[in-house]
This record gives C-alpha cells, structure tokens and sequence, in this order.
C-alpha cells in the first residue's frame, strides 16, 4: 500500500486529466467511491471526469458531483475522446474488464497510467500499473479512505468527499451489519461523520425514499414469488419483466430484495432472478462458509464476493428457475451442514 501510495502521491503532484471509472450497473459503492474520489482529486487542481458503463439507481442521483458522471452507453463518442486523452485513469470497485462491458476497449487501448482500487477476489493485476487491492476491506470506499490517509490527504477531506464515501460503505455492508463491518470501519465512519457527512440523512435517501410502486413490488415478491427450498435451506426469488412492468420498475428498484429470502430462519442461499434489458441477472447471497462466487463464476458467468455475487443466464427466468432449483440440490450437503 505505501510504496503504491507514494507512487500515486508523485503523480498527483501535478495538473492531471483524469477519468475514474467503475463496474457496469454502478452500486452505491462504484458511485460513492468514484464521487468521493472525484471530490479529493478536483481539489488537488485536476480535470476529473467519471465514465460508467450504464446508468444508475434513481437513488444514487442525489449524491454531490452527480453532474461530473456521464455514461458511456450513449456517449461512446465523447467518453472515447475523454478516455484516449487521460493521463491517469482509475478503476474502482472492479478487478476484471469483462466487468466494464463495451467501455473495456477504449481503457485498454488507453496510454495513461492505471490505478486500481478494489475489494474483490482474484483481480486481474494486468489491467492497472498501480494497484490497491484488498480483498478483507468492506468497500471500495473504506480503499479510498484509506489510499488518502497513506498519501496524507486527510487534510482535504470535506463534506462531498465524506457523504459519498458514507454511502460506499454503508450500501456494501448492508448498513454495517455484514462480517465485513470491523472496527476500522467504525473509525473510517466515525471520521467521515466529523467531516460533515449527515448519517440519518443519508439513510433516509438511500433506504427511505422508495416509490409506492417499489415498495408493492416487494410485497409481490414476498407473497407471491417466493419459493422455498426449507430441506436444502435455499430460498429463490424471481420477476419477469411483464411482472417489472406491471409495478412500472425503474433502476434499481429491486435492489436489496434478494436480502429478503435470506432473512428467513435457517436459509443459507438465496437467489434473486430477474429478466432485464433483455438478459436474465442473478444475485446470489449467502450466510456463514457458503460461498457463492464460485457458484456464480462456474454457472452465471459471474463473480463477486463469498457472500455476495452475481452473474447472467442465457436462458430464461423459468429455465433459469430450474438450473438454480439443480445446482441447490448439487450443493444439498454443504447447505445442510450446521455453519
Ligand atoms: P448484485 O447482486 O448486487 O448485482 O451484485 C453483488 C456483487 O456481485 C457485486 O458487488 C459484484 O461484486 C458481484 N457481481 C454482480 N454481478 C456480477 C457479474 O456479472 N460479474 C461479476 N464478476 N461479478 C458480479
Ligand atoms: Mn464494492
């Protein structure tokens, strides 16, 4: 970390043009990182734009430096532009290209210096010249955090920079409650509340600003969509995209609901299906030794953390259904065992 820190710090000592970029289907932690990022290195005097793959939740919009984001699905022009003539570009909350879908080319055919800074296991080390990475850290944010304090940043930490990285945190440890929580997660935390960062606040925005239909949605998930495996401890939920257009879904909407199944007593794997843009997305979550990166990685094309993952499905939400219904039989004997 230090070594890489000082590296950053020297290219940091000068004007820079810079993009931050993030996974596709940016989460609280890919926009919180990249924002609160974005807010430190603004001060530092540098040209900063962030690109993400593809739009965002409606609830990450509220965030200081929203305007500074632009998507590279539908500005594939300009974020090329912007791209080729980075000096310094930084990946956040990703390790692998496939993660940043059709804007994976024009980073790699990029000449400028690249800064990883992520969480997730196995990263691919070829993709970045620097890298921070650290697979125990509960965030990308808690990284950021942490990669400015080692540069002895803390000196410019602010309000924007302190909200956003407060929502990194608190959205990828599921409002601290995940085993990922430690006890220097409550400093970072507690530093960033010093800062400026109004915690119910930001709560509020996050959890308690759902539309009415959202909200229905989940009742219909919960009453109608849930099936139950209770002999193999496996709980799946799945919408087809007639159900998504029924409740009239925007981003995000179903977001967190996978939660829901695994809050059942006994459950240790839980299955969130759901037929979007044209693909079938999966979120796979877990309690305890069951690890579903693996699961995700072998049948879903996907990945993520040993709690937490998700992946793809070329076939359909009912197709679909049936091979998760196969693979929870598969693991029948690791998901009964008492840990
Ligand atoms: P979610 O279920 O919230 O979409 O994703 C949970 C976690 O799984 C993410 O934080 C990310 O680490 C990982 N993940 C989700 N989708 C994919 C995917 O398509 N590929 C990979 N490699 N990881 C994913
Ligand atoms: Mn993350």
């Amino acid at each position: 970390m230090t070594e890489y820190a000082q590296e950053l710090k020297i290219l940091l000592s000068s004007p820079k043009k810079i993009v931050i970029t993030t996974h596709k289907g940016p989460d609280g932690d890919a926009i919180g990182s990249s924002l609160g990022l974005l807010h430190l290195l603004k001060q530092l005097g540098h040209q900063v734009q962030i690109i993400t793959p593809n739009a965002y939740a409606k609830f990450l919009h509220w965030l200081p430096g929203d305007d500074d984001v632009i998507t590279y699905e539908g500005n594939e022009q300009e974020a090329n532009k912007l791209t080729s003539e980075a000096e310094l570009i930084f990946l956040l909350d990703f390790s692998h290209m496939s993660r940043i879908a059709t804007y994976a080319d024009a980073i790699k055919n990029s000449n400028a210096t690249k800064v990883m800074i992520d969480h997730h296991q196995d990263p691919d080390i070829d993709i970045a010249d620097i890298i921070f990475s650290d697979t125990s850290a509960c965030s990308t944010a808690q990284m950021v955090f942490e990669v400015m304090k080692a540069m002895d940043m803390t000196s410019y930490l602010n309000k924007a920079i302190a909200e956003c990285l407060y929502v990194g945190i608190m959205t990828d440890t599921g409002s601290f409650k995940y085993a990922s929580t430690t006890a220097k997660t409550h400093h970072v935390v507690a530093d960033l509340i010093a800062a400026g960062a109004e915690n119910a606040k930001i709560h509020d925005l996050i959890y308690d600003n759902s539309s009415a239909t959202r909200i229905k949605l989940l009742g219909y998930c919960l009453n109608e969509k849930l099936r139950l495996y209770s002999e193999n401890n496996a709980a799946i939920i799945s919408l087809t995209d007639q159900e998504l257009k029924r409740f009239e879904f925007k981003k995000g909407d179903t977001e967190g609901f996978v939660n829901y199944a695994l809050a059942i007593e006994g459950i240790k794997f839980a299955i969130f299906i759901a037929e979007k843009d044209g693909m079938v997305k999966l979120s796979l979550r877990s309690k305890g030794n069951f690890k579903v990166n693996g699961i995700a990685n072998k049948y879903f094309s996907g990945g993520g953390h040993m709690n937490a993952s998700g992946g793809m499905s070329e076939l359909s939400v009912n197709e679909t259904i049936t091979k998760v219904e196969t693979i929870i039989n598969e693991y029948k004997s690791e998901l009964n065992k008492t840990n």
